[in-house]
């Protein structure tokens, strides 16, 4: 007698709008033992049957049709990397959620196969004597050898280094390491690959005795943990209150249970600096996944995961779909932080992705920050989440004094500057001291336009909504599509020679700043001067070692970084952020505003900030200028309810795209129409914004027009979506039009 007939939903992998549906398979009765969710396959498809490759998302008992014309699976692909059920169960997430097809979902979840040569695994050794090897440094930091002097650095520190990892973090390429080698300076020889051996990752020396509250949240992670409990856990402390020591401490614990850690940072946060404390508490168990890899880096890594040998993985966002499959912990660091937004669809959010990744392995999820987002903080008032709190400083260094500056009196008194002259005496003095400065420009919002101050005729990128900028090399610049022109005073519009740029930019600071502090050593962060690879990081690098006095720059400056000597931060104009029409404006000011007063006084001089601002009452800036989170909570939530905004309500965008504007125009009306026709029952009515143009209008030659949604109710929003879907891929009038959707959005369109 014959088994049981078992079927398979299987997604056909071809990238094809028009694919984003399920096939039904029979599973041949020699693979019903080894067919499962993850599986990929080769079936007959389409009307020749050609021979074709799938996902089975999922197993079923009946086809649900006339299994006289299921066809059969032929095979499962040999040499496949089998994506795991999980990770296409978080996909079908994603898509429900944020909306994409299901291919564009397995994408995100699924690392792009690469062939991935083995290489022998090699060490790296120190030849050198201890004082040899001082001067061998001294002579590379003169000479400006960034990666060879951290390779060094790190060399005298620990002795020996796998050679990935000198590739890896100190990006020392391999044939440098091979020259070095051939000067006798390294020994690069082979190491046998063996599976960590229990106990390797507790390095000794440099551990730090957790202080009692810190302890407190690790035993009671532990409590829980043993207990079974997998909770999600905020960890709300100060900058600078040791939440990354509590995170080592928790990944330690997991470790111990024979599972593994998935720690998701910032992007921009991702540096050697914090890498280097993560692989000095684990070692070599460590991976590291970002976007400045290289495809075939990334598949080491991805190997590295996948075989076990590597049990903590460290990375930016994407991370959180790392092959690990003993999962005991996701940590989220900054939680609140919009780089977890992804930007492309699906556009889903890390943390509350995270959230279904825990709950199907069975993992604890923490998130950390020291301004966590208003969703999260909500969450952990009503006891959804853990809530933990660090509210001290765990080092040396107490939380700067801040005072507010109101720009709108300085102008009154004449002061034409960009600095008021509170801070301006300021800087005086900590440049006397031998202290150092940080200034922060907040450019979001900065127009930085250019404009005929005669007629008003504003200088647009002939391919974008936009105004150019102007750069003090003599061009203007798009910094959507990077279209470029040369700046001429001529208005092309009035004939009059009044053209000129308006608005603040980081190198007209820079410029006042030399006039002011002649004697200043002053370096620049901003997106001009990090378009290198390792360019943010050896800025960083060389104020931290105290190159500079001063350093300026936008919101990158700001991000998780220790300086002992910084004891002045200067935030330049505080609220160009908060009117706009972004609804989260308010909360993206505040988190700034903290991060950027995190910076001052780390050490053990007393820090202090000051804030420059035209709203020296708004609420963002008083209760960050107070360091109380609290009480910004509060008045955001209470705005957030009163105006139905997440957390208290949820959003769809719907961002209609199209090279033609009349067609776009149409299309965003058309759909409009169809969402209120579609409506039955009357409780069911999702607030619906008129429909328009999008914040910035067109971009790269295609307009843009949006429709916003509103409710309480997600599930309404999932549905009104999904009954859309089919519509804008079938029906000929959206023909030619692009849209997109995004659930919940962290900026505004
Ligand atoms: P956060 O991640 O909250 O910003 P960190 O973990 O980076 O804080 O800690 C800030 C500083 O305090 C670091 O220099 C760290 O080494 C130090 N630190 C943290 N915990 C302790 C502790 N228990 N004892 C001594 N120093 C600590
Ligand atoms: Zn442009």
């Amino acid at each position: 007698m014959s088994m049981k007939e078992k079927f398979a939903d299987i997604i056909i992998d071809i990238s094809h709008e028009a694919l984003d549906r399920t096939f039904v398979y029979r599973i041949p009765e020699k693979l019903q033992e080894t067919v499962g969710p993850g599986s990929r396959v080769s079936v007959p498809f389409g009307k020749y049957d050609r021979k074709t490759e799938g996902y089975v998302i999922a197993l079923r008992d009946e086809p649900g049709y006339d299994p006289e014309k299921v066809k059969t699976i032929i095979e499962i692909v040999p040499d496949s990397i089998s994506v795991e059920s999980q990770l296409i169960q978080v996909a079908d997430h994603m898509r429900k959620t944020y909306g994409s097809t299901m291919i564009q979902a397995l994408k995100t979840v699924v690392p792009v196969k690469r062939m991935v040569r083995r290489k022998n695994k090699s060490r790296v050794c120190l030849k050198l004597s201890v004082p040899e090897a001082g001067e061998l440094l001294a002579r590379w930091k003169k000479k400006g050898f960034k990666a060879r002097v951290r390779l060094l650095e790190r060399l005298m520190e620990e002795g020996s280094l796998d050679s990935g990892t000198a590739v890896r973090e100190c990006g020392v390429p391999l044939k440098d390491l091979k020259k070095l080698s051939g000067q006798g300076i390294l020994d690069l020889g082979p190491v046998k690959e063996t599976a960590p051996a229990e106990g390797t990752f507790q390095k000794t020396g440099c551990e730090i005795i957790l202080n009692p509250d810190q302890q407190e949240i690790a035993d009671s992670f532990c409590r829980d943990y043993d207990a079974g409990l997998r909770k999600t856990y905020l960890l709300f402390g100060v900058t600078g209150s040791g939440k990354t020591e509590v995170y080592l401490a928790l990944i330690g614990k997991v470790l111990e249970e024979g599972k593994q850690a998935i720690v998701l940072i910032p992007e921009i946060s991702l540096t050697w600096q914090t890498v280097s404390r993560f692989s000095r508490r684990f070692g070599d168990t460590i991976a590291v996944l970002h976007s400045r890899m290289s495809a075939g880096e990334r598949a080491e890594e991805v190997e590295r995961i996948r075989s076990g040998r590597a049990r903590v993985v460290i990375g930016a966002r994407s991370a959180l779909f790392a092959p690990v499959s003993g999962l005991g912990i996701i940590i989220i660091d900054e939680e609140h932080d919009s780089a977890y937004k992804s930007d492309s669809s699906p556009k889903y959010h890390a943390v509350e992705t995270a959230l279904y990744r825990a709950s199907l392995a069975g993992a604890s999820l923490v998130l950390g920050s020291a301004t966590p987002s208003v969703e999260s903080f909500a969450k952990a008032r009503s006891g959804e989440y853990g809530l933990w709190t660090l509210k001290k400083r765990a080092g040396s260094g107490r939380l700067p004094g801040v005072r507010i500056v109101d720009l709108k009196e300085e102008f009154a008194a004449g002061n034409r500057t960009v600095f008021s002259g509170i801070l301006k005496d300021l800087i005086a003095d900590r440049l006397e001291k031998k202290e150092q400065i940080m200034l922060f420009l907040n450019r979001r919002g900065f127009a930085g336009f250019v404009s005929c101050r005669s007629c008003g005729h504003v200088v647009k990128c002939p391919h974008c909504d936009v105004s150019l900028t102007y750069h003090r090399n003599g061009s203007l610049r798009c910094h959507y599509c990077g279209y470029e022109m040369k700046y001429t005073r001529l208005c092309p519009v009035c004939g009059q020679a009044h053209v000129a740029a308006f608005g603040l930019g980081t190198e007209k600071v820079e410029a006042a700043l030399a006039m002011e502090f002649p004697n200043a050593v002053i370096l620049r962060m901003d997106a001009d001067t990090t378009r290198k690879k390792h360019a943010h990081e050896e800025i960083l690098r060389s104020f931290g070692s105290g190159r500079a006095d001063i350093l300026l720059g936008t919101q990158m400056i700001v991000k998780g970084h220790d300086y002992a000597n910084v004891t002045l931060v200067g935030i330049l104009a505080a609220d160009l952020s908060l009117h706009s029409a972004d609804f989260r404006g308010s909360e993206k000011t505040f988190q700034l505003l903290c991060q950027a007063a995190g910076r001052a006084g780390r050490g053990d001089r007393a820090g202090e900030v000051v804030i420059q601002t035209y709203h020296p009452d708004h609420y963002a800036i008083t209760t960050a200028a107070d360091h109380s989170y609290e009480d910004f909570y509060e008045e955001e939530y209470a705005y957030r309810s009163l105006m139905g905004y997440p957390p208290c309500a949820h959003l769809l965008v719907i961002l209609i795209l199209s090279s033609d504007e009349e067609q776009a125009t149409r299309a965003a009306r058309r759909i409009s129409g169809i969402i209120l026709k579609s409506q039955t029952e009357k409780d069911k009515v999702p607030v619906l914004l008129n429909p328009g143009k999008a914040a910035v209008g067109k971009i790269k030659d295609v307009y843009r027009q949006v429709v916003y949604l509103k409710h309480k109710d997600p599930e309404i929003l999932w549905d009104i979506r999904m009954r859309l879907e089919p519509v804008l891929l079938n029906h000929p009038m959206f023909a030619g039009i692009t849209v997109q959707f995004d659930f919940d959005p962290v900026s505004i369109y």
